[in-house]
């Protein structure tokens, strides 16, 4: 029998999709890349295996645990009024960023959102974001 709270608490999700897309952990703060779960439809921004997403992806976190670890963005409903809540940031590693962070040659969050930055400034940079534009979720 479907649990009315439970109905009630899932819909305050909007379905952006945004909690779905791989995240990096620099210096406690949460960024996120551009690849999406496998399990995420990224026309609908719907989760395919919803209902068995814990089973199916033992990666997939409960709001209670997204809220812990910071995966959900500022404006996400889950997230409004919790006191002290740092909210995933959303500059959108691309695939060099993943990978410098991975090879520790980015180690500081201030240097990642630099990078970033200086990325999104450039002019060679607007091809990719195009490109990247189509992953995006939104
Ligand atoms: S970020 Fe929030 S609103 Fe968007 S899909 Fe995730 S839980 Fe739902
Ligand atoms: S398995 Fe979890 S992370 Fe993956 S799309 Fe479904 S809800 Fe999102």
């Amino acid at each position: 029998m479907p649990d009315p709270l439970q109905a009630a608490h899932e819909a305050l999700c909007r379905r952006c999709g945004r909690c779905c897309y791989e995240k990096y952990v620099v210096e406690e703060r949460v960024f996120t890349t551009r690849t999406p779960c496998p399990h995420l439809d990224t026309r609908t921004r719907r989760c395919t295996v919803y209902d068995r997403r814990t089973e199916v992806n033992p990666r997939c976190v409960t709001v209670e645990e997204g809220i812990r670890l910071g995966v959900f963005p500022a404006d996400c409903p889950y997230v409004q009024g919790v006191a002290g809540y740092v909210p995933s940031e959303e500059g959108w590693l691309d695939d060099d960023l993943v990978r410098w962070i991975e090879e520790g040659v980015l180690t500081r969050a201030e240097d990642v959102r630099r990078e970033m930055e200086r990325r999104r400034g450039r002019g060679d940079a607007a091809a990719a974001h195009r490109a990247d534009r189509r992953r995006r979720p939104y």
